[in-house]
């Protein structure tokens, strides 16, 4: 298929801030943008050349939105398969629905995972307490997820004990759940990576995360982890971007355990949170990368400028500032750069932006990034 040239027009199904940073950069390029979520005035919408609102379930509207566009990608993996399909009935959908299918179901991704001799943490299949209880029994304490539909810790409770697996209501038997053995992690780190149409692969090695109440609150790059360990992710991340046939940009969430061993945590097969510093850190950023992808342009070298610190801004820093956050206090740090996504209001838990810190060291961009984002909280 010949390349999708600047001048036309690319899809979204999705209408968030990675829809937002993406279409950012699509027009920076001289692509025009049209974004599709039951939505309106959404992050995505905000920067699009066209905001199409109706829901995903919607096929006709699916069908005319993708007749618009060149390409179709997505910013969300919980599209459902059908929508993937009827989109791609006018346009390619990249990546293909096929990989939304596998990672848009725990189980579904860790059987993949599994199948293909990439090292997860042992798991097994959940429909009843019974079930809960045998798994309980032979993988010992461990994390209850529901199958489909959880992003940040949502629909996840941690098993450590019989009187755990007593407190468990349901599981109903129409939900599906994974229970996962618990992994005793020293950290957790993540690769963004992505492949071309050509089946070129860039990453940007290890990126080293920490959470704060299950939601992403802190990235670094580089991880501080030796060169093997780099070379071990990116092996993995590049294995598993061929197997599931990948053209776009895909994230591998790992643990690492306190052994020295990786394990696959999860997979997002978009742009990330823990590679939003690529935008001020890499002479190519993650959404530039997943245009260049699925527009079957060559890949942009991922080398990186300077050391980075992210840190996430969410509702809560409102909350504390008072309604007032200072953003002139933040921004009077050296090497901070603001990014806000024009979300209307600011709840608890809510991403309403990030702030990313370039400096000489990892340390120094950490100190920098926490600092700026303790001052705007203030308020
Ligand atoms: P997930 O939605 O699967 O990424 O899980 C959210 C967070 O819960 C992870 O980033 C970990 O901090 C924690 N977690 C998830 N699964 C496990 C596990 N099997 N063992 C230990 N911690 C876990």
């Amino acid at each position: 298929m010949p390349a999708i040239l600047p001048g036309s027009t690319v899809g979204v199904l999705g209408s968030g801030q990675l829809g937002r940073m993406f279409a950012i950069a699509a027009r920076q390029m001289g692509y025009r943008v049209h974004t599709f979520s039951p939505d309106t005035d959404t992050p995505t919408g905000q920067v699009a050349d066209l905001e199409v609102v109706a829901s995903y379930d919607d096929l006709d509207a699916v069908r005319e939105f993708s007749r618009g566009v060149s390409v179709v990608t997505f910013e969300f993996e919980n599209v459902p398969a059908l929508t993937a399909r009827a989109a791609a009935e006018f346009a390619p959908v990249r990546p293909a629905g096929d990989v939304l299918h596998t990672t848009q179901h725990r189980l579904r991704e860790k059987g993949f995972l599994s199948a293909a001799g990439f090292p997860v943490t042992p798991f097994a299949a959940c429909r009843s307490l019974r079930d809960v209880e045998q798994a309980f029994g032979a993988l010992g304490p461990g994390v209850l997820k529901t199958a489909s539909f959880g992003y940040d810790g949502k629909g996840q409770r941690k098993i450590l004990s019989r009187d755990d697996v007593e407190s468990v209501t349901g599981p109903s038997p129409e939900v599906e759940y994974i229970y996962e053995q618990l992994v005793d992690f020293d950290r957790e780190l993540s690769v963004v990576a992505a492949r071309g149409a050509d089946g070129a692969f860039a990453s940007w090695g290890l990126i080293e995360n920490t959470h704060a109440n299950h939601i992403l609150d802190l990235s670094v790059w580089p991880a501080r982890v030796t060169p093997a360990l780099e070379k071990e992710a990116d092996e993995i991340a590049h294995g598993i971007l061929e197997k599931l046939d990948v053209v776009g940009v895909l994230c591998v969430e790992f643990f690492l355990t306190k052994s020295g061993r990786l394990l696959v945590n999860e997979l997002a097969p978009r742009p990330h949170n823990s590679g939003h510093l690529t935008i001020d850190a890499s002479v190519t950023s993650q959404f530039e990368q997943q245009l260049r992808a699925v527009c079957g342009l060559p890949l942009g070298p991922t080398t990186r400028l300077r050391p980075a610190a992210m840190v996430n801004l969410l509702g809560d820093v409102w909350d504390t500032a008072g309604g007032r956050p200072n953003w002139s206090a933040g921004l009077e740090f050296p090497g901070v750069k603001l990014h806000l996504y024009g979300k209307l209001s600011p709840r608890s838990g809510r991403k309403m932006g990030h702030l990313t810190a370039v400096a000489e060291t990892v340390d120094e961009a950490v100190r920098s990034a926490t600092a700026a984002r303790g001052a705007i909280a203030r308020g």
